[in-house]
């Protein structure tokens, strides 16, 4: 927003230095012309004047074209002296000619850019108005008017005004909006339960020897949330900023998948068997600590929302790329989330990933850093059934070649 905003002054002197120069352009052209008319001797400069207005009306014109602006200068009687295609097409979902000397009303019943360009022709400029737009989109723009003064009398003639889209920016300020507000929200929970909770141990409850251990216990879980949280935001604003680098090289999987489950069964007191499929001579080319992280967070899930007795199979396949498979025998997930289930803080039971100790972020975390190896993460599920998240990774690029190579070699022999 504030670069758009930074760079409206300079795009006003482009777009006034290239309107002035239409005009001086075509002043000087008609002067020629006039002058040629009578004096028959100055008919070849007459001629190269006309060429070099010609040609800067058309470089003008090419130049408005190409502008992603929306401009549009009108006369005193609100009429429409000129505007460029993105003013016709983007503001008011025009296409052809059809917009030229038509009242600003009848384009038009937005208030806001009536009143802006009624202003600019009463001399008043304007800038920073936001004008909504319906067409087969919604748009936002941010509108500048300013009168335009005759050069011979300085009085006004017309308004010049600048459309600039900001739907882009509007919507990326809605997202961090939305973001902040999660955040607070998450952070807020646990910390309203430890203020309650070390109030309460103040108030006496540290000497009932039946319940402070508990209180003293619930205060961990909560902190820890908050530290896992913390982190978690940590590490995805670390890679949405492009600031994690992905050191790749050939990583044997089924060792690596072997740490990771063996962690985590310890770690776990639930009764899910972990089954690693990855078969022996399996390598990737990824980052082992960022491809660790992405399956940590995959088979965790898998475990949390399995059913008692489920089990976790990891399973490795090679197409045209790499596929790591994690799947469970769990609850699955109602197909109406799928689409959003790597939204950041996207949860299928909020109060439930809560208790289990979740952030909300780690397929978030997933899916970015998938991205950051070329590839991509998928989910397929079947509510009741199970769910099976699949990690898709580029093949290394000589292999594929080396692989490519003896069938060329046969198909051209
Ligand atoms: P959380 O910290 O809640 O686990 P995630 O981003 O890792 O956050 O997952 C988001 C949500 O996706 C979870 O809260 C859960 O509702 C759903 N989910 C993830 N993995 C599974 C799975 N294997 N089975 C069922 N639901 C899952």
């Amino acid at each position: 927003m504030l670069l758009a905003l930074l760079n409206l002054p300079a795009l006003f002197l482009i777009v006034a230095a290239l309107v002035s120069g239409l005009f001086v352009g075509w002043y000087v052209g008609w002067r020629l012309a006039k002058r040629g008319l009578t004096r028959s001797n100055e008919q070849i400069g007459n001629s190269r004047a006309n060429d070099a207005s010609s040609l800067s009306s058309h470089l003008l014109n090419a130049t408005l074209n190409e502008m992603r602006e929306g401009l549009l200068v009108i006369d005193r009687d609100m009429r429409v002296l000129t505007a460029n295609r993105a003013a016709q097409q983007l503001v008011f979902n025009l296409g052809g000619d059809g917009i030229f000397s038509r009242r600003l009303t009848e384009l038009t019943r937005n208030p806001a850019i009536y009143d802006a360009f009624l202003d600019g022709i009463r001399g008043t400029e304007r800038s920073g108005v936001k004008v909504e737009t319906y067409g087969p989109e919604r748009r936002v723009f941010d509108l500048r008017v300013v009168p335009l003064r005759s050069a011979a009398d300085g009085g006004i003639s017309g308004a010049l005004g600048i459309f600039f889209d900001v739907t882009r920016l509007e919507r990326l300020e809605l997202v961090r909006q939305e973001f902040l507000s999660n955040v607070s929200h998450e952070l807020r929970t646990p910390l309203t339960s430890i203020i309650a909770l070390t109030e309460t141990l103040e108030d006496g409850a540290l000497a009932d020897s039946q319940n402070n251990r508990r209180f003293l216990s619930i205060i961990k879980k909560n902190s820890t949330r908050m530290h896992r949280l913390i982190d978690d935001i940590l590490e995805l604003s670390a890679i949405e900023a492009g600031n994690v680098k992905v050191s790749r090289e050939w990583v044997p999987l089924r060792l690596l998948v072997e740490d990771i489950v063996g962690s985590l069964s310890a770690g776990t007191s639930r009764n899910v068997s972990l089954d690693n499929q990855i078969p022996s001579n399996a390598k990737v080319f990824a980052d082992p600590h960022r491809l660790a992280q992405m399956l940590t967070n995959l088979i965790d899930n898998a475990v949390k929302f399995n059913r008692d007795g489920g089990k976790v199979t990891i399973r490795y396949e090679t197409h045209n790329s790499d596929h790591i498979l994690v799947e469970d025998t769990g609850e699955g997930i109602p197909a109406h989330h799928l689409d959003r289930l790597f939204e950041r803080f996207y949860r299928v039971d909020r109060a439930r990933s809560r208790d289990l100790g979740g952030t909300g972020l780690g397929l978030a975390i997933v899916k970015h850093l998938a991205k950051a190896h070329g590839g991509e993460v998928s989910v397929e599920s079947r509510f009741g059934e199970g769910t099976v998240f699949t990690i898709e990774l580029p093949r290394h690029i000589e292999e594929a070649h080396r692989e490519e190579s003896p069938s060329k070699l046969t198909a051209a022999g």
